[in-house]
């Protein structure tokens, strides 16, 4: 029988109740799978933020230590009825927070984190919740186990902080070492170089995690469960009667994740499509007893009537033009720009040129170290770089969105009924998702309109 994947994240995993709710669920599957589970909660900032401060001061290091131990007492003595469980647990979670104690010293020693020590320390946010877990599902009666990327091994391509892990070397280490008829247990967030060393797979990467180990088992399905009802037509904070979308594509799905939906990481899908593995999203607070999904994703490509299926947005993109008559003539502007923005590591989101102005597209985070970049590569043909950083990114995505006319002339006439101006449009690039700049201040009232014109 093919195994199910299903993966619990840190919305699954606020308060110290919630391991219930995932109990119940772990039960209602009633079959060996695999599970994948995220930190706590807010736990791997918390991490980040302590282990800047560990390094200046070691008092920070008990702090730290007691204030995990402490979080994961309560959510043990919540959860067991059992003294002989309680106390089991907790002296697993003490070894296991004593470990982490240790890589602490060590930087403190330092007065510095190598990137090898800093993926171990970020890792323990998801093996503290992968050890609880483990043994709250024991202790109702599951045969379960946990099992950790280090002892498959889940090889990545080494590259800390952001790895991407290697399927064909992994897939018979994670067959082999999940074949047993148990629930494992694997924290999700992290794999291991060919060396064996632990490198993150990105922040939120716990979905792609679980997207890998699906892929390596050839599983059923990766059943991601949320505390929302799956994807939507829109966020629910912004519009009226937003509507549920039953099914998506792979294509729509990774458009929707990258412009910003929040229900999947932009790299959960691209393992799983190459091998029509479909991606099941479920909403935890709504768990009625069954296991079916809210939203399916998979290889099916299905055009809707009204053509868009959802409308979504992003702050995470701010453009830096760089004008100069003729840029969009001249040979290697570009590749000059592009070539050092790379070496400091900065990613290019998009590339939109005319003949007067360059536009990148960039990460929030990335815009202001870009700029000085540019400006002092002092390049004659641009004449002046501008960062615009007050600007959102609407998307529209849906299958048949370029093969059918009329609908950007609805899409553009919805905003400017509303006097809402559009700084720069993308229509194109992608077959499923087309999307454009507005100011911050208008993100708001554009998502209104759009949702209203085609949902309404
Ligand atoms: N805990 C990790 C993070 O916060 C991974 C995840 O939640 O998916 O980035
Ligand atoms: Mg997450």
């Amino acid at each position: 029988m093919k195994k199910i994947v299903a993966k619990f994240g840190g919305s699954n995993l606020k308060k110290k109740e919630d391991i219930q709710k995932l109990v119940r669920v772990i039960k209602a599957y009633d079959r060996p799978m695999v599970i994948v589970v995220s930190a706590f909660y807010g736990i791997t900032n918390h991490l980040i933020k302590a282990m800047e401060e560990v390094k200046k001061d070691e008092t920070n290091i008990e702090k730290l230590i007691r204030f995990l131990r402490e979080l994961k007492e309560e959510t043990i003595l919540e959860n067991f009825e059992d003294k002989e469980w309680q106390d089991k647990t907790l002296n697993a979670v003490q070894s296991r927070i004593k470990e982490l104690g240790r890589y602490l010293t060590g930087i403190h020693y330092i007065g510095d984190v190598p990137e090898f020590v800093e993926d171990v320390i970020l890792s323990y946010g998801e093996r503290l919740s992968s050890l609880v877990l483990t043994s709250i599902l024991q202790s109702n009666g599951i045969d379960a186990e946990e099992a950790l990327p280090e002892q498959m091994p889940l090889v990545t391509d080494g590259e800390f902080g952001n790895a991407t892990v290697d399927f064909e070397v992994s897939a018979p280490n994670v067959q082999k070492r999940l074949a047993g008829n148990k629930v494992y247990i694997v924290p999700g967030f992290y794999g291991v170089s060919e060396q064996g060393k632990v490198t993150l797979l990105g922040r939120g990467g716990s979905d792609y995690s679980a997207a890998a180990i699906a892929r390596c088992l050839e599983a059923e399905s990766l059943d991601v469960w949320k505390d929302v009802d799956g994807f939507m037509s829109a966020d629910p904070k912004l519009v009226r009667a937003p509507k549920r979308i039953t099914h998506l594509s792979y294509a729509e799905a990774a458009e929707l994740s990258y412009f910003g939906a929040s229900i999947l990481h932009p790299r959960t899908v691209e393992p799983l499509k190459e091998v029509g593995i479909p991606i099941h999203i479920g909403n935890i607070d709504a768990f009625d007893g069954s296991v079916a999904p809210r939203t399916i994703v998979h290889g099916t490509e299905i055009v809707t009537d009204c053509i868009i299926k959802s409308v979504t947005y992003s702050d995470d993109f701010c453009i830096l033009k760089m004008r100069g008559p003729g840029v969009g003539l001249k040979k290697g502007v570009l590749a000059k720009v592009t070539v050092a923005l790379d070496r400091a590591g900065i990613n290019i989101k998009s590339v939109i040129t005319s003949q007067i102005v360059i536009n990148l597209l960039l990460s929030a985070k990335d815009i202001k170290r870009a700029y000085k970049i540019v400006d002092e590569l002092e390049l004659s043909s641009i004449t002046e770089v501008i960062a615009s950083e007050q600007i959102s990114t609407i998307a529209v995505v849906g299958e048949g969105l370029l093969d059918r006319p009329g609908v950007a002339g609805r899409l553009f006439m919805s905003l400017a009924k509303k006097s809402i101006n559009v700084q720069m449009i993308v229509s194109g690039a992608s077959a499923v998702a087309s999307y454009f700049m507005v100011a911050k201040d208008d993100r708001d009232a554009a998502i209104e309109a759009i949702h209203d014109e085609f949902f309404q």
